[in-house]
């Protein structure tokens, strides 16, 4: 998704770097972060450094494949130093974010970590909040709620 096209000039208006969410447009299941750090910049992907690759390994081994979900982050690029994403940078990329659940329809949306739950609620979708792949790698009482809520996803919506 072109965002820059979509005449959105208020998300990431301080930055080139604009990471857009990816995978295919029949995806039921939508997985939604804080926003890119400085890999996810560089390859212009989301969720391809360290948090990245575990949460790709936890998929893996719950028998689901990345390319099979669609993934992205409620703000589309990086923050000075890494710091947390301010509300209005949320509020100025909410808009992308919604135009992306409108155009893919999931049936459910993952909200990984705490910045994540800023998406809106809507109705016809359900929602898992669970922890932020950073946290759960780092911390094993977050892994396991983590785990259990990605073995989920393979349970109620792609058997
Ligand atoms: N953390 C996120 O929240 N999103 C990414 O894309 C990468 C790391």
């Amino acid at each position: 998704m072109n965002m820059r096209k979509l005449g959105l000039k208020e998300c990431c208006a301080e930055t080139q770097s604009l990471v857009s969410g990816e995978g295919p447009n029949s995806a039921r299941v939508m997985l939604v972060g804080q926003n890119p750090g400085i890999e996810e910049e560089r390859q212009g992907r989301p969720f391809v450094g360290r948090a990245g690759k575990y949460l790709t390994t936890i998929l893996e081994k719950n028998g689901l494949n990345r390319r099979d979900l669609y993934i992205t982050n409620i703000v589309k690029c990086r923050t000075p130093q890494n710091r947390k994403p301010t509300s209005k940078e949320i509020e100025d990329c909410l808009p992308v974010l919604l135009e992306e659940i409108d155009k893919i329809k999931p049936e459910l949306i993952v909200l990984l970590g705490n910045v994540a739950r800023n998406t809106p609620r809507l109705d016809n979708i359900n929602y898992i909040e669970t922890y932020h792949p950073a946290a759960a790698r780092r911390f094993p009482r977050f892994r396991r709620k983590f785990e259990a809520d990605i073995a989920r996803i393979k349970k109620e919506y792609q058997d």
